[in-house]
């Protein structure tokens, strides 16, 4: 392993937890041409599929063409809803799963960034569950949902491997994930999705990534099978991460960026996000912010808000994304992402919420006060 001194190697194995627990039941690919070569099995799990993606960019990088032409070649039907739309709604949802139900379809293909896939994943439960309203979304009861098929085309979310989908809710004003956990059956992973993504979107998306690496790694349900595929998504990441200060990629660096992603999200998937996550959702929401500019923007003062006795945890994993302190990370941030503002009395009410929000609280490895979340808004300029 890079970079880890043996106290800290020392260190870690004595916090090593007596229960532990992994779990994680998709069928992952990454490989050059990954839908095209499984192209069988995507096909295979149903009559038709609903396939869900965005309004353009799926068109652009190959990628819609790939999974029809891939289900043309197995003879399997299906339909097309392209209007799922950044940080998608409860409402998109259910036109997307009336359509589908009309249709006839029996497992749902999400297709392009994190939020086709999401919107894929609670379409396949709306689906499955054709008689019941929007409200099941978000209410803790068990259901059955149509399987799931996940293909990519940016590096942040993870959701192709996470249970996960969040939805924006106007009923309360921000953004939250559904009630249910719904891993994808299969996820096709290919870099060349995203050789020629605009770099802001490289940036946000491979930023969301560090995000879930540093904030699952600073967990308190962390285990030592979630921080070793931080770890190694950390290093993957620094491997590649000058693409996203504009110098020309190297050979395999999309695929880094690809690979440290779908990593950061089997640690999510274990452990949850925390404090930055929880933070980021006031600003997409109210602000319209871009989700990885959006946690972002929190990373560099959630780990210096760590207590101290994080310290040597927080070089490491520093030194392993290939930074040589704190300040030099704000820095990279700053320069990656800018700054936000908000006004004092917005500020306070993002921080009120955080307050209330028990289940992020409880993430955060120490005890959190107001204070931890003012630590946390150092880049957020004060209007
Ligand atoms: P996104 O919202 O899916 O897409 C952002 C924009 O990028 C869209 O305009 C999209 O265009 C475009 N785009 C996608 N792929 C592209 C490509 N290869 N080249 C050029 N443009 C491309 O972005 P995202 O950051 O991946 O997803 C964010 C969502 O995921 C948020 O709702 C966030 O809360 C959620 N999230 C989920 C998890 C999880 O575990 N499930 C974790 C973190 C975040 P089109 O609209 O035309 O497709
Ligand atoms: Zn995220």
């Amino acid at each position: 392993m890079r970079n880890v001194s043996d106290t800290v190697r020392r260190r870690h194995f004595a916090e090593m937890r007596e229960m532990m627990k992994f779990y994680l039941p998709t069928k992952v690919f990454q490989e050059k041409d990954a839908v095209k070569r499984h192209s069988a099995q995507m096909a295979h799990f149903g009559k038709k599929a609903l396939i869900v993606t965005g309004g353009s960019s799926s068109k652009k990088n190959g990628a819609l063409q790939d999974v029809t032409d891939g289900l043309d070649l197995h003879h399997t039907a299906y339909v097309i809803f392209d209007k799922i739309k950044e940080n998608p709604s409860v409402d998109s949802i259910m036109e997307a799963a009336e359509f589908g139900r009309k249709e006839g379809a029996d497992f749902v293909i999400g297709v392009g960034g994190g939020s086709p896939l999401d919107a894929a994943k609670a379409i396949a439960l709306m689906l499955q569950n054709r008689d019941s309203s929007k409200e099941v979304l978000y209410q803790k009861v068990e259901l059955r949902y149509l399987p799931v098929v996940a293909v990519p085309t940016t590096c942040g979310t993870g959701s192709e491997v996470t249970p996960y989908a969040i939805l924006t809710r106007e009923d309360i004003q921000t953004k939250q994930s559904i009630s249910h956990m719904i891993f994808p059956e299969l996820a096709l992973v290919d870099g060349k999705y995203i050789e020629k993504a605009p770099l802001s979107l490289l940036v946000n998306t491979a930023v969301d990534a560090l995000g879930h690496m540093i904030e699952s790694y600073f967990h308190s349900d962390a285990t030592d099978y979630s921080r070793m595929l931080c770890q190694y998504a950390m290093e993957v990441w620094g491997m590649a991460a000058d693409v996203l200060f504009g110098i020309d990629a190297k050979d395999g660096d999309y695929e880094r960026l690809m690979f440290a992603s779908s990593l950061a999200g089997m640690a999510i998937a274990q452990t949850g996000t925390s404090l930055p996550h929880g933070l980021s959702y006031y600003l997409t929401y109210h602000k319209g912010i871009p989700h990885g500019k959006a946690v972002g923007v929190f990373l560099a003062g959630y780990l210096s808000a760590l207590p101290e006795n994080y310290e040597p945890q927080v070089i490491m994993a520093l030194r392993t994304l290939g930074f040589g302190s704190l300040e030099q990370f704000e820095g990279a941030l700053k320069e990656l992402l800018g700054i936000v503002e908000l006004s004092g009395e917005e500020t306070e009410e993002m921080i009120d919420e955080m307050m209330q929000n028990e289940k992020k609280l409880l993430a955060a490895p120490f005890e959190v006060t107001r204070k931890t979340f003012q630590e946390m808004c150092r880049m957020v300029a004060q209007k």
